[in-house]
Parts: structure tokens; sequence; C-alpha cells
């Protein structure tokens, strides 16, 4: 009998499946917008001109291959924590923000959950939004905290349940721990207004819950690096003490570098240095240092002003062609007489759309007209161009009708 004979096989992964069926259609007409990807106007992927500058820059300089330190490439994380918290930042200008660079998103969620984990002093439960990013739970549960949900979708305005959130955090155990999405919620593509996450602070202020950002979008929102961090900064400047886990993978199409950052915002310069020699201890055993070659493209970018001009005109871009990706559809499904209400097309914003689609209805495009996507009826935006967007139009106009 083999060693591993009652290892029970693991459900697939629910967006990874769509890709597979994809990839198994013939049909040349075939879409998918599964994948949490960018893509250009013609489907396909996109690697930015600033990126492959730095790389030559990099290049040029004949680098070593040698080890990071554990909590990775200071130009980059100094650099990153800057492009979140603000050039102006209070806690930035008082030297009291903790920094590790991490594995992507994924890796700076994951030091953040067996950071609190291990150190936060109360009850060690987080809330997520419902819906979530599907591996939120995960990541959580396997950090060692309890994941439990407030409401943030509804479904009869697809749209936000801003009461429905807000009854939910009045009503978590003081000092809870509650993640928010910065902005480009996914998969709803919904995001607080400005003054909603005023409100939103006012109630973490007086319910002392602890704020846990995942801002794995910045830039791709609204194409402007400032406004998608109105929520980080807004709480920061409102005294809380947040963490915060930032990617490079969409905004600098850096996905499979895996370029990343977990940050804390402690109270002084000395207790900063307390938290990051834990965080060290936490990567220490995990994978010991970072990535190299990412972490040096991303802080080339941020910290050439050219560079990152460059790089600013191109998230403009990609965000702007979703948007108008975004217009056309709204227009198109309307002109088709499309029964239902669609302007959360347009209100919705960054890479995701919640149609409004069931399950039925998704099943059913894929069969009928080789387009993929989650059971949830989520889409995403990149994955339509100027050259599938009728055919995308009409058929989801036809199942609905
Ligand atoms: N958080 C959210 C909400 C996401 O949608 C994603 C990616 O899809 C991530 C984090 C992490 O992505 P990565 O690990 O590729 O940076």
């Amino acid at each position: 009998l083999s060693t591993w004979s009652a290892v029970p096989a693991g459900p697939p992964d629910p967006i990874l499946g769509v890709t597979e069926a994809f990839k198994a259609d013939k049909d040349s007409r075939k879409i998918n917008l599964g994948v949490g990807a960018y893509r250009d106007e013609n489907g396909k992927p996109y690697v930015l001109n600033s990126v492959k500058k730095a790389e030559q820059i990099i290049e040029s300089g004949q680098p070593d291959k040698e080890y990071l330190p554990i909590t990775g490439l200071a130009e980059f994380t100094k650099a990153a924590v800057k492009l979140a918290y603000g050039g102006d930042s209070a806690p930035l200008a008082g030297n009291s923000v903790a920094v590790t660079q991490a594995i992507s998103g994924t890796g700076a969620l994951r030091i953040g959950g067996a950071f609190l984990g291990r150190f936060y002093p109360h009850a060690k439960t987080i809330y997520i939004p419902s819906p979530s990013w599907g591996n939120h739970t995960p990541i959580f549960r396997d950090s060692g905290l309890e994941v439990k949900q407030y409401r943030y979708f509804d479904k009869k305005t697809v749209g936000l349940d801003l009461a429905g959130l807000k009854e939910d955090l009045k009503n978590m155990p003081e000092k809870s721990i509650v993640l928010f999405h910065a902005c480009a919620h996914n998969p709803t593509g919904i995001d607080p207004t400005p003054e909603q996450w005023k409100e939103i602070s006012e109630v973490v202020k007086e319910k002392q819950l602890f704020p846990f950002f995942d801002m794995a979008y910045q830039g791709f929102s609204s194409g402007d690096f400032s406004r998608d961090a109105f929520a980080v900064r807004h709480f920061v400047a409102q005294g809380h003490q947040v963490v915060v886990s930032q990617s490079f993978a969409k905004n600098m199409g850096l996905y499979g570098e895996r370029v990343g950052a977990f940050s804390i915002v402690a109270a002084d310069p000395e207790e900063k240095a307390r938290v990051e020699s834990q965080l060290k201890i936490i990567v220490r055993p995990m994978y010991s240092n970072p990535p190299l070659h990412g972490a040096r493209i991303a802080a080339t970018i941020l910290n050439n002003q050219k560079l990152y001009q460059e790089w600013e005109g191109e998230v403009k871009h990609m965000a702007n062609r979703i948007i108008s990706m975004r217009d056309r559809l709204y227009n198109n499904l309307v002109a088709l007489g499309t029964p239902s209400e669609w302007g959360h097309i347009k209100s919705q914003i960054g890479m995701f759309s919640y149609t409004g689609l069931s399950q039925p209805q998704t099943k059913a495009l894929a069969e009928k007209a080789h387009i993929y996507l989650t059971a949830d009826g989520r889409i995403s935006m990149a994955g339509l161009n100027g050259h599938n967007i009728d055919y995308f139009s009409e058929c989801v106009s036809k199942v609905v009708k």
C-alpha cells in the first residue's frame, strides 16, 4: 500500500477550471473572462514599456544574483510604502512603518495573517467582506486566524450594502480585525465612495476595530495612484494603526515575478524595529528571503522619475481601456433591449464586474457561445476588446432574454 493512499483528491480551483475549459474549446469565437490578468486590445498579455526599460537599465549594470536581506530590497520597500501611504504621510515621516517585501499580494496577506496570528493581542478573528476574493479565507485560515464575514454586496441594487456593512461592523466584538479591499473590490467591482469610506472609518474607530487593507490594484481602478489609495490614507490620517498588503502584479503587470509588500503602522521607530524583527522571524523559516528580479524592476521604476511617469501613463491606459469596455458593454446591452438594469456595469470599477448573470446563464454562455466566466457571474473586463465586445454583448443579451 502506498504511503499516500489515503490522501483525498482536492477540489479543482474554480478559476483555473474556467481556463481549462476555455483551452479545451476549439471555437474561434471563444472568450476567456475568468482570469484576473490584464489583456491588451488584441487579447494578449501586456508587458509594460516601463518594465522593459527598467530591465534594460538593470541588465546594463551587470547585477549579481546574491541573496536579498530577509525583508527584501530596501529601495523597493521604501518606495512601495511611499506609493501606498503618500509622500506626506505622518507615520512615514516619523519612521514608524515596519515593512517587508513579500511574494506578491498573496504572500503579503499570508505574512500579515501570520503576524496577527502570533501577536495580535485580542481575538484572532478576521472579518472579510461577503463576497471576497476566494483566496482570502484559506490564506487567513492557514495563518491561524478564524475567518468570518461582513455584509458588502446588495444583490437587489448590484451595489454596496452600506447599511448592512455598517450594521455588521457595529455588531462585531470590539477590536475585531476587519479586512477591506483598498480599491477595485474583487469580485464585485464595487468600491465605497470617499464619503462612504469616511463613514466606515468612523464606525471602525467607535468599535476600535483593527483595519487590514488588501491593496492589490492601486492605480487600476481610476488610473490615479492617490485616488485609489484614498481609503488607506484617510484611515491613517484618522489615526488608525493600519496594516497594508500591496501587490505589483496588476499595476506593473509583474504577475509571475511575485512582487509585493506588507507593512504595519507602529507607534514609533523603536516599536517599528521590534515589529520588523518579528517579521523577519516569520519570513526566515517560510522562504528565507524574497525573489530579486521583480523587486529590482519595481524599485527601478518607482525611483526613476522618467520611468515613473511613463508607468503612470501606462496604468492610466490600462484603466481607461477597461472603463471604455464598460461603456461599450453597457451601451450595447441597452441598445439590444436586454431586459434588466445594467447601470452597475458602468459604475463598477477595476478589473472585475459582477454582471448579475445567474449560474444557469453563465453555463449557457459557455455551452452555447464559447464564453467562459466564473459561476458567480463575475467577468474580467480586461478580457473584452474591440474584436469581441459586440459578440459578447449579443450573447449576453440572448441568454438574458
Ligand atoms: N488580493 C486580491 C483582492 C486579489 O484579487 C489578488 C489577485 O487576484 C491578490 C490579492 C493577490 O494577487 P498576487 O498574489 O498575484 O499579487
